[in-house]
């Protein structure tokens, strides 16, 4: 590799190969069983601190073992006890004022004015500075009087970050040195094992604001985005820290750059260099901010006192059309920049990194003339091994698009993976259970980080170096093209032979009329959204079931039980449209995954979704299709049991997509389109055996909406027909329903529109409705179950409190057309307050009916 720094510099140059970043839960899921155990009060700090020093040792050694350079910063550093979002918060002292009973205590325990200086010279496992633990997972969880942060997704993964509240005088400072702290721990380890020179991984400082939300109270117009010089200033005592500690470089994640879906605008109207004109506003555009913000963290009189800055823009395509953000960062003095050339600019097209080895448009390709101004002088670490999905890479077409990178503008290339891998499991090895073809086709972790060392190696010795690494990953790419169940003629044939016709149902007002007629249900009609509570009783027949310990005739005895309660209850509470229960569900994906055919599960296979909740992502490897039917038995045993309607319960196929790990070989409009199919059979199914309603949940319809604007309509396109192709087959007669599980989708609400649903249920108690006259104002005229009870917490809403929000919804919109459900399932409630609630519930619809 050539040097990119200047000659008579002593800066180290970037390492060939890294990551950006590593999974933290660890491999048996030790983070969460310490954490849970903290939580529960029967460890303590301290046992937390030991475990999870030993987890971020194992992890750094781990990666030092599978190759990467132990002395160099190429091990990343990106370990955190809960969120890398919340690390931030923590390391600026950022606490929102209403928890300022925490600021104060945490003051007390940190090391008032010590300087920078003195925080560098912290002995290995350090003298803790900073926030309490206590203080830590209360912004996290919640307190006996407060909330916790907000929840939200990161980016266009499964990962859930918490939300930073900013306020004009929130304080603001480097207040916690936990990210120096474990970089010394790994550096200069205590325990005597090898020494491994990291690179510490943080949240950069323009994502961090944008990602933030005003602080409750905040004037109006306040735009946490005002704070960015105040932040700046505590990330350059942080950077000079880390550089008294020896860190040669720093990665600053910066993500927010590819995202349409921040609300704040990259460019503005008055174009770039605005802030050098007024120094003293606060940035308005994305782009004004990156220029500020890396002009103060690389301005010379800093140079001594920082690591060299790597910044990491994943999730998406820095060279947009709509404006070229690679421009902007190549234009700052940072010293490397990290690419993903694994997503494309649509979710629908094929990933870029086969685009630019086919020769076809992508941005790899569009990235292959990298004579952008200021490239020269810096590295680039090509993002080509993907961190977001799970397939063994085609190494040989991935080394083609290293070569042909190399020469074009930038100073030097090196290899790393699209995004952090927290979002793929630990390693392949650990599933012994796969078919051992599949398991030779995928790539976890661990064998992600070989991929890249492999790369690097031959990017640097030469292809013949890695000639025999290559050849088993192309056959291992090739087998998988050939492989029994990949392609399924079938399956392929009925795909080719879909027309217009199948995506479309009769006009509404058709099917209105026929759904009346045959229901025949009360105005204001009550239901809820599929799930009841989940009993530990019911978790235990279903895991003993799993292992073989039920029989299958004592387990479908069990759950008919259980069926047949949920029934009765819902009776007695007077609902008018009832549910099964879900009682034999896992999860809503993993459940029809295990069910269909092109799919694989995982037993060690945990994927991070927030703090210690961890995720299991399906495989989804194959054309899919369904062997038998997969509810029917359970909706026609309920619908046996009663007179009223019984909902048969599906979930879409887009919502299956988005929680798996979907194949990346053919466009994913096709593979919906395949799980479409399956799920028409099974409403075919439901319906003649009698079933009138079916629901199809599409709880990940507008998490899957891409964060590049201008693959929107794409997107919306496919995911809109997928699943018109899963309900279009339905009579007139039968009453569709979704469930959309969110009520942020302003920007969707065409789309919700076009799915063409009967029935439409979103969550929007604890907006207050907010959603109804959005939908009513863009001309949605179908049926609507606006949510009346937050079912996130155990608070039971009174009748009164149902009602007021039951006259806001007949207020804005036609009162035949709303329905009165909870806003989501109810499998994480208890029996006491689902009771209660429920009993409400439904009095309130009796009462604001009355009123009509
Ligand atoms: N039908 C599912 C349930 O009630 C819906 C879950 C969801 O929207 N996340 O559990
Ligand atoms: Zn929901």
């Amino acid at each position: 590799m050539t040097d990119t720094t200047a000659p008579d510099s002593p800066r180290p140059d970037f390492p060939h190969a890294t990551a950006l970043g590593y999974p933290r839960i660890g491999r048996r899921r030790e983070l969460k069983r310490a954490l849970e155990s903290y939580w529960a009060g029967t460890t303590t700090a301290d046992d937390l601190e030991r475990t999870s020093r030993e987890l971020r040792l194992a992890t750094v050694r781990r990666l030092v073992e599978l190759g990467l350079d132990p002395g160099t910063g190429a091990v990343p550093n990106s370990f955190s006890r809960y969120d890398q979002v919340l690390d931030v918060t923590a390391t600026l002292g950022a606490i929102p004022a209403r928890f300022g009973h925490l600021a104060a205590s945490s003051a007390a325990e940190s090391v008032a004015g010590a300087s920078t200086g003195d925080r560098a010279g912290l002995a290995p496992t350090g003298s803790a500075t900073g926030i309490s633990t206590e203080a830590y997972f209360a912004l996290a969880r919640g307190t006996a009087d407060q909330p916790p942060l907000e929840l939200t997704k990161w980016f266009d993964t499964n990962y859930h970050y918490l939300v930073p509240e900013i306020g004009p005088e929130t304080p603001i400072g480097f207040a916690d040195d936990r990210i120096v702290r474990e970089f010394t721990e790994a550096a200069r380890p205590s325990d005597g094992g090898t020494p491994v020179v990291t690179r510490p991984v943080v949240v950069g400082p323009v994502t961090y604001l944008l990602l933030s939300k005003p602080e409750d109270g905040a004037p109006e117009d306040f735009s946490p985005l005002s704070r960015l010089d105040d932040v700046v200033a505590a990330y350059r005592e942080l950077l000079a820290a880390l550089a008294a500690a020896g860190a040669p470089w720093v990665q600053l994640d910066e993500p927010a750059l590819v995202s349409d879906l921040i609300g704040v605008p990259f460019d503005g109207p008055t174009g770039p260099g605005q802030d050098r004109n007024e120094p003293e506003s606060a940035p308005r555009t994305v782009s004004d901010a990156v220029r500020r913000a890396y002009a103060t963290l690389t301005a010379p009189e800093a140079g001594a006192g920082r690591p060299q800055i790597l910044v990491a823009a994943p999730f998406g395509d820095l060279r947009r059309e709509s404006g070229d953000r690679l421009e902007l960062l190549a234009g700052t003095d940072v010293e490397a920049i990290a690419l993903d050339l694994v997503r494309g600019t649509a979710p629908s097209s094929r990933p870029a990194v086969q685009d630019a080895a086919d020769g076809g448009p992508g941005n790899a390709a569009r990235g292959a003339g990298l004579a952008v101004p200021g490239l020269a002088s810096k590295t680039l670490v090509a993002g080509v091994i993907d961190g977001h999905n799970i397939w063994r890479a085609d190494l040989a077409a991935r080394l083609d698009l290293l070569e042909s990178l190399r020469g074009t503008g930038a100073g030097a290339i090196a290899v790393g993976t699209s995004t952090s891998l927290l979002h793929v499991p630990h390693d392949v090895a650990d599933e012994p259970r796969l078919d051992p073809a599949l398991a030779g086709w995928l790539a976890f972790a661990d064998q992600k980080v070989g991929e890249v060392v492999t790369l690097a190696r031959g990017l640097r010795e030469g292809r013949a170096a890695v000639e025999p690494q290559l050849a088993e990953a192309t056959a291992a790419v090739t087998g998988r093209a050939d492989a029994a169940g990949v392609v399924v003629p079938a399956v392929r044939d009925r795909l080719a032979r879909l027309s217009d016709g199948d995506f479309a149902r009769a006009p509404y007002a058709d099917r209105a009329a026929a759904q009346r007629t045959r229901l025949d249900l009360p105005p204001l009609p009550t239901t809820t959204i599929g799930s009841f509570p989940q009993t530990t009783e019911i978790r235990t027949t279903r895991a003993a079931w799993t292992r073989g310990d039920l029989t299958d005739a004592d387990y479908e005895a069990r759950i008919r039980e259980e069926i047949a309660r949920v029934v009765a209850l819902q009776e007695e509470l007077g609902l008018d449209v009832l549910v099964h229960g879900e009682p034999e569900r896992n999860d809503m994906v993993q459940y029809f995954a295990e069910r269909l055919a092109g799919f694989a599960t995982t037993v060690h296979g945990w994927v991070q979704s927030y703090g210690s909740r961890c995720v299991r992502p399906p495989i989804l490897w194959g054309d899919v299709s369904r062997p038998e039917p997969i509810t029917v038995p359970w909706a026609t045993y309920a619908a046996s049991l009663t007179e009223k309607p019984v909902k048969g319960m599906l979930t879409g196929p887009v919502t299956i997509l988005a929680w798996s790990f979907v194949r990346d070989d053919q466009p994913l409009a096709d593979t919906a389109n395949q799980v479409a199919l399956a799920l028409r059979d099974e409403v075919a199914d439901l319906e003649t055996a009698g079933i009138a309603i079916v629901q199809v949940d599409e709880a990940a319809l507008r998490e899957l909406l891409p964060l590049d604007a201008a693959a929107q309509p794409a997107y919306l396109d496919w995911s809109v027909r997928s699943f018109r192709l899963t309900t279009s087959g339905a009579a007139p007669s039968t009453q569709i329903h979704t469930h959309l599980c969110y009520s942020e989708f302003g920007d969707i609400v065409g789309a919700i529109d076009d799915l063409d649903a009967d029935v439409t249920s979103v969550e929007a108690a604890r907006s207050r409705m907010e959603i109804v006259p959005g939908l009513a104002s863009a001309g949605y005229a179908r049926g609507i179950g606006p949510g009346v009870w937050d079912i996130h917490s155990p608070r039971v809403p009174s009748d009164g409190q149902v009602s007021d929000l039951l006259k806001l919804a007949v207020a804005e919109i036609d009162p035949r057309l709303v329905w009165v459900n909870p806003d989501c399932g109810l499998k994480t409630r208890g029996y006491e307050e689902t009771t209660a609630s429920l009993t409400n519930l439904v009095a309130a619809a009796r009462e604001v009916r009355a009123s009509l």
